[in-house]
């Protein structure tokens, strides 16, 4: 039996009846992954498993996620792990601490295991730039699973993880779990703290869950969430228990779909999977829907190319070979040292980003650039505002259409940059926004991702009609995530 079949919750059951011990479930994963995440020829959802150490706390066997393994994206620390960002230039690094995710996951029970693949410092949409190779979609090999956290979704639709951890700048979390046919959250900003995960552009970033479906989000958002003294843009808001609503009606709810996000889709049968057929689900379900406008939509990706690759620029600055990881040998001057361990150290689009980065915020371009995007930001985010007015939740597509094949993209920067156009505004706004399966399509039945976004801090609500929607469709089930 692969324990790694298992939703926490259905785990969490067999524990509670005494029907397996956690040295069990941990050899039943270990074995999962061996045989089916061996190396890159394989899917690769992880970064060494052959290293892979469990990690425990001493917790009652009461607390909420006692004994249930979660795989973690290889941006997040774990104390005296090895933590890469699937980078050359953070080889041989060991975090020095846990990140604050990682320290309530153990008190409340959970057991750390095993790190996951991703895009090179989560720079990417399809995880084909980590220096260990590339993840490949469990539902078809030869399609990416999306990124940048590739292996935490992979992991979890191959059942060799229970639920994941992954990371979400720009939808990071939400277009893998679309690729891959499973659930991913990204949390309000300032929902879940980032102390502890490696930045990429910290105006943007959260930690969220990726999971087999939507009642696991909720159980593990609930214990990863809150406020942080360590993390000065925590937000100091209660959390709420995400499942209390699971189940609840969703008569009443007033749901919009964003024109500018669905007025391009001509492809008949993504209209149908991604558009039409949801807002009928929906309808039967009590719920209305009306079309609603968030008009500064055609600058996100552009204004989310200057803002992210800026902050990024500056966060990569540290990683110059001397503090962390990697340095390359035989330098003769510091600056040759510095020059000679990023060079080698960063791969290609870990390079672009620098450049256009320091290009944006450099002394002449930050007027024209930075700051304009950042007023534009401003618009983006009143956007929402206004159409949160209107409706209590706004639905969309996760991505375009479904996983494309590897190397369809990564030659061309600009198209894989557009992947993410449903996925950009939520993080440049700071909204929560959760991925859940809302079809499928073609011979090989591959996933497609519907979003949910919603008012800040409101993840609760996200849940609650996320869930209705699962019941529904129970597309869940159809994909093998719940068996
Ligand atoms: N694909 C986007 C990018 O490359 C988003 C990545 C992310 O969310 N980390 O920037």
């Amino acid at each position: 039996m692969n324990f790694a079949e298992k939703t926490i919750n259905a785990l969490a059951d067999l524990y509670q009846k005494n029907s397996c011990t956690q040295k069990e479930v941990l050899e039943s994963l270990a074995t999962a992954v061996k045989s089916k995440d061996r190396d890159s020829r394989q899917i690769h959802a992880y970064i060494a498993p052959e290293t892979a150490q469990p990690r425990h706390r001493k917790a009652d066997k009461s607390s909420k996620l006692w004994g249930i393994p979660i795989a973690v994206k290889d941006n997040i620390c774990v104390e005296r792990e090895e933590i890469t960002c699937a980078s050359k230039i953070l080889k041989g690094f060991i975090s020095p601490y846990n990140a604050t995710v990682i320290d309530k996951l153990l008190d409340a029970g959970a057991v750390i295991y095993g790190r996951t693949n991703m895009d090179e410092f989560a720079f990417g949409s399809s995880c084909e730039t980590s220096t260990y190779g590339p993840t490949r979609n469990p539902r078809d090999p030869e399609c990416v699973p999306g990124g940048s956290s590739g292996g935490s979704a992979a992991s979890v639709a191959d059942h060799t993880a229970v639920a994941s951890l992954g990371s979400d700048t720009g939808g990071s979390i939400r277009q893998p779990a679309a690729f891959c046919g499973v659930v991913g959250m990204k949390p309000t900003y300032g929902r879940v703290s980032r102390y502890g995960l490696i930045a990429f552009a910290s105006s943007l970033d959260q930690i969220g869950p990726i999971t087999k479906d939507v009642r696991d989000s909720a159980s593990l958002l609930s214990v990863i969430a809150g406020y942080d003294p360590k993390d000065s843009t925590s937000a100091d808001i209660p959390v709420p228990d995400y499942t209390a609503l699971l189940g609840k009606s969703i008569k009443g709810f007033k749901i919009g779909i964003p024109k500018e996000y669905v007025e391009g889709i001509d492809n008949p049968e993504l209209r149908k999977k991604l558009v039409e057929e949801p807002k009928k689900i929906f309808e039967s379900l009590g719920a209305s829907v009306e079309t609603v406008s968030l008009p500064h939509t055609r600058y996100a990706v552009s204004v989310y190319y200057i803002v992210a690759p800026s902050e990024a620029s500056s966060n990569l600055e540290r990683f110059d070979g001397v503090r962390f990881g990697y340095r390359e040998a035989g330098a003769s001057t510091l600056l040759d040292l510095y020059e000679k361990s990023r060079g080698t150290g960063f791969g290609a689009e870990a390079k672009r980003r620098i450049i256009l980065g320091t290009y944006s915020l450099s002394s002449g371009y930050y007027d024209a650039y930075y700051l304009k995007a950042m007023k534009v930001r401003t618009k983006i985010k009143q956007d929402f505002d206004q159409a949160f007015k209107k409706v209590d939740l706004l639905l969309t597509p996760t991505a375009p259409g479904g996983a494309f094949k590897l190397g369809e993209k990564s030659k061309n920067p600009l198209e894989m940059y557009l992947s993410d156009i449903y996925t950009i505004s939520a993080n440049l706004a700071g909204v929560p926004a959760l991925s859940i399966p809302g079809g499928l399509i073609g011979e090989k039945k591959m996933p497609l991702g519907l979003q949910l976004v919603g008012k800040p801090f409101d993840e609760a609500t996200l849940y609650q009609a996320a869930y209705a929607f699962e019941q529904a469709t129970d597309f869940h089930r159809q994909l093998g995530n719940v068996k």
